[in-house]
């Protein structure tokens, strides 16, 4: 169930002006699904749980002080980011899609957990986003003194709802936006569990720096075609596997893996530039899989850098087992990704022919 606040009335008496001129008269769509920024702490327990959007919008006085328009929708309950799932996601598009017109951008409060396989899933889902859908969330609880919500919320707010000289979105793309620092949401891992500075895009530069002004790398931002009208996409199809390498790994673990009833495709995460045994039973199980029309794509451990298959003797063999490159992908944007392509009802060619090609500045490939 979603429930909608609307609190444009407090914003139209409010005459205290701390954004900058370009924010006048927009409208941001904030989206509440819970996460450690919206959570407080039960006394009798010291867990945190979620609160709803009215206590966390007490705790952010600051919202009622910008000249932008906020209207805002939420789960209801929210959710601790570990229950995301496909259905959630879409409970977003859905959102987004209905009031696609009336806002300049959308602000996605999420727990940090799963931040970044929303950001990747919704980069697919969202076909042809001509709008800023800024994600954010928080280590600390909102109610806290020393939160990093805050900031992580008013600057998310800023950004979805700052346009150019000419009244278009500067940042018309899925983001995420965590510590002074504006991501490409599919490009973006969880990379601390502790620090504010929690998330990292290790193989795409960061779009916007926040300091005192918000400085933005246009070179590269996504341009957006607004020819295109927004075409949303519902269909997931989860029947995915992760299997992590490691020296040791048994055959019975890689082949009760790749024999799950109903697998569709696989990420397999594999050493330094896409490597992995050389043991025959490994290759004759991944490409028995292959063949069987399992979807294996090969992305590395590695936090930076790139899965090159041709490089070591190693990767070669996977590439004749039928493994297909994941280039420099993170995890979570191969796996909802995969799910984004099987969800279309592709066969394994078409899949694999479409890892291996770039649809919403995911991977590079030289
Ligand atoms: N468990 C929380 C969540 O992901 C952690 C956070 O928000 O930082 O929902």
């Amino acid at each position: 169930m979603l429930v909608l606040f609307c609190f444009n009335a407090i914003f139209v008496y409010c005459n205290i002006d701390i954004m900058p001129e370009n924010l006048k008269k927009t409208s941001v769509l904030l989206i509440y699904t819970g996460g450690t920024i919206g959570m407080i702490e039960n006394s009798e327990t010291g867990a945190l749980e979620n609160f709803n959007y009215e206590q966390l919008q007490k705790h952010v006085p600051e919202l009622a002080k910008t000249n932008c328009n906020i209207d805002s929708m939420q789960f209801d309950p929210p959710i601790d980011s570990s229950d995301m799932d496909p259905a959630a996601w879409c409970k977003m598009v859905h959102i987004i899609e209905d009031n696609y017109d009336h806002y300049n951008g959308f602000v996605i409060l999420h727990g940090t957990d799963t931040m970044a396989f929303t950001a990747s899933a919704l980069s697919f889902m969202l076909e042809n986003l001509a709008k800023p859908v800024i994600l954010t969330g928080s280590q600390l609880p909102i109610g806290v003194l020393r939160t990093d919500g805050k900031e992580n919320l008013m600057t998310s707010i800023e950004i979805a709802a700052a346009v150019d000289e000419n009244d278009y979105p500067i940042v018309p793309e899925v983001c995420i936006f965590f510590e002074n620092h504006l991501m490409r949401g599919n490009r973006t891992t969880k990379m601390n569990a502790e620090n504010f500075n929690a998330f990292r895009s290790f193989n795409y530069p960061v779009l916007a720096k926040a300091g005192i002004h918000i400085k933005y790398n246009k070179a590269v931002i996504h341009k957006a075609d607004y020819c295109r009208p927004l075409k949303p996409h519902y269909l997931l199809n989860t029947n995915i596997a992760i299997l992590k390498l490691f020296p040791g790994i048994h055959e019975n673990v890689v082949a009760a893996t790749l024999a799950i009833d109903g697998l569709q495709a696989v990420v397999i995460e594999t050493y330094g530039s896409g490597n992995g045994p050389q043991r025959k039973w490994f290759l004759r199980l991944l490409k028995e899989a292959s063949q069987r029309g399992i979807v294996i794509v090969n992305v590395t451990q590695c936090n930076a850098g790139t899965v090159e298959m041709e490089r070591y003797e190693t990767g070669i063999h996977m590439l004749e087992s039928g493994i297909i490159c994941g280039y420099d992908s993170t995890t979570e944007s191969a796996v909802t990704k995969l799910m984004f392509l099987l969800g279309h009802g592709y066969g394994a060619d078409k899949v694999r022919s479409l890892m291996v090609q770039s649809i919403a500045g995911e991977i590079t490939i030289n």
